[in-house]
């Protein structure tokens, strides 16, 4: 489903990674913290579940949305965090669309790290847009600063 890419924004989370610098659970991090926000990349917040832009993106607008809990699997939802997850993924779907102005959006959940799923144990939800690749020349500096803009507008979207 994913093409292969050039990103090399993602070697220091790769390598924060393997060096155990992350063993804190950044979902569980931002989740906590609606006063860094911004910051975060978080867009939205629903009441079992929140959505955040990727800060390592393979292609411009790659979204999450994840329940609040750190759970690992939709079977350890509740049905009522399932049917929000799963609403609030499709409204994401829905606006990130718009802000990006594109409509291919590969949705998809890696169950596990074997799977792919770069942090295995807090469920998200995967929205990539499959329109503009990220230039990998781009500076980490406006990288950032982009991402941020794009949060604000679709949180502006999102109400
Ligand atoms: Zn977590």
């Amino acid at each position: 489903m994913f093409r292969i890419v050039a990103t090399p924004w993602r070697y220091r989370y790769i390598l924060d990674s393997a060096q155990g610098r992350r063993s804190g659970c950044f979902f569980c991090a931002y989740a906590e913290a609606p006063e860094r926000d911004l910051e975060d990349l978080v867009f939205f917040r629903g009441r079992h579940v929140f959505g955040l832009l990727n800060r390592f993106p393979y292609m411009w607008g790659h979204a999450m949305v994840a329940p609040y809990r750190h759970v690992g699997d939709l079977v350890e939802l509740s049905d009522e965090e399932l049917a929000e997850l799963l609403r609030s993924t499709y409204r994401a779907k829905a606006v990130i669309a718009e802000a990006v102005g594109c409509g291919d959006i590969a949705v998809g959940i890696n169950i596990g790290r074997v799977a792919g799923a770069g942090v295995a144990d807090h469920l998200h939800v995967h929205l990539v847009p499959m329109c503009k690749e990220i230039d990998p020349s781009t500076p980490s500096k406006e990288l950032e600063d982009a991402l941020r803009r794009l949060a604000e507008d679709l949180a502006r979207r999102f109400t």
